[in-house]
């Protein structure tokens, strides 16, 4: 795909000079992790007027998995962890994945699933299943060939996180005025836009789908101040994202898993927003297999990353940013990930 028509100055100057036409203070948040890093990359928030603010919402799926992931992981003996690498850095309550790798954990980077499953054909593997709508379906079928083939090295850590019913906790939590949201392109090619109506129908809030290109993100924001009054979704990423979704997709994901709630790191238990492996899968379950527990465990009291993700600060405002805590030395999640919003602040926008 051609993305340079995306990228032209002319085409940006243009419709920010229409956005500069609007005169409402307006908070609007960009949910996907890869927006974050999209505006940072390209300076989208020094082009804006300064009444327009940017906030970063919970969509790096590294960021909100909770710490006591980390710590039961860190526990197994004798079973490989296959896992993203990002995950490797994010701290638990008594250090990394990498750290404990030194000492002795069994810890194998992975770039899919499948891999994982191959992996599970020689040792003993557990795949650490986080990500959003975009990753589960892949994990699913997974899990489905698994089942096929009869792997019974194989299973599944289920931390698998749903965005929509995220949105509505941040919207009924009240802890930020939100006036609209830029929705995350790659998560609304499987679930579609039609996803998100509940928002302006049951909140009064717009939103707007985008993909992660300049010109995607100054339009989205575009849209969103032009339907301040009558607040909808709108699917500015027509490219890549339909109405409905990918339902080969959906029907995948849930004859694997059951929606149940889910701990987020940062935001604590939200109903309906994760998933747990169903009982015809059950050989697969890790939580099963293994005795694990995911709990709310006390984070490091100094790092602000639970504020962050639900757009009460920015960044900058942690006091251990740019000092204490910086990416050779992350102190939370939002440092370690390549979409967290601490790692993009202190990469583009220092
Ligand atoms: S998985 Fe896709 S939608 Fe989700 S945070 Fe990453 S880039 Fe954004
Ligand atoms: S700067 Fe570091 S300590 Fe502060 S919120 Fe971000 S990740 Fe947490």
């Amino acid at each position: 795909m051609d993305l340079q028509k995306y990228r032209q100055p002319d085409l940006i100057n243009h419709v920010i000079d229409d956005i500069k036409k609007h005169t409402a203070s307006v908070k609007f948040m960009e949910v996907c992790g890869t927006h974050t890093m999209a505006i940072g990359k390209w300076g989208i928030r020094k082009l804006l007027p300064k009444k327009i603010k940017l906030i970063s919402g919970p969509g790096c799926p590294v960021c909100v998995t909770p710490s006591s992931v980390i710590d039961e992981l860190s526990k197994l003996k004798k079973v490989t962890i296959a896992t993203f690498g990002d995950l490797l850095r994010v701290p638990g309550s008594s250090g990394t994945l990498e750290k404990a790798r030194a000492l002795g954990l069994r810890v194998e980077v992975v770039y899919s699933p499948m891999e994982a499953l191959e992996l599970a054909k020689q040792v003993e593997t557990i795949f650490v299943g986080i990500g959003f709508e975009t990753t589960i379906p892949g994990i699913a079928h997974t899990i489905k060939i698994a089942k096929q083939q009869n792997v019974s090295n194989f299973s599944v850590l289920p931390a698998c996180k749903l965005v929509p019913p995220a949105l509505e906790a941040l919207i009924a939590g009240e802890e930020t005025k939100i006036d609209g949201f830029l929705l995350p392109g790659h998560v609304s090619v499987i679930i579609g836009s039609a996803a998100y109506n509940f928002i302006p129908q049951k909140y009064g809030i717009g939103g707007v789908v985008t993909g992660f290109e300049p010109l995607d993100i100054i339009v989205g924001i575009k849209k969103l101040l032009e339907n301040l009054d009558q607040p909808q979704i709108i699917n500015e990423y027509e490219r890549v994202v339909t109405k409905d979704g990918n339902k080969n997709a959906q029907a995948v994901m849930f004859e694997v898993f059951a929606v149940q709630d889910a701990l987020w790191r940062g935001l604590g238990w939200i109903p309906n927003s994760g998933l747990s492996i169903r009982e015809e899968y059950a050989q697969f379950d890790a939580l099963k297999k293994y005795g694990l527990r995911i709990t709310d465990i006390p984070e490091n009291p100094q790092c602000r990353c639970g504020d962050v993700l639900q757009g009460k600060i920015i960044p900058p405002s942690c006091t251990l940013f740019d000092k204490v805590c910086n990416p050779q030395n992350p102190v939370g999640p939002c440092m370690v990930s390549s979409e967290g919003s601490c790692a993009a602040y202190y990469k583009y926008e220092r």
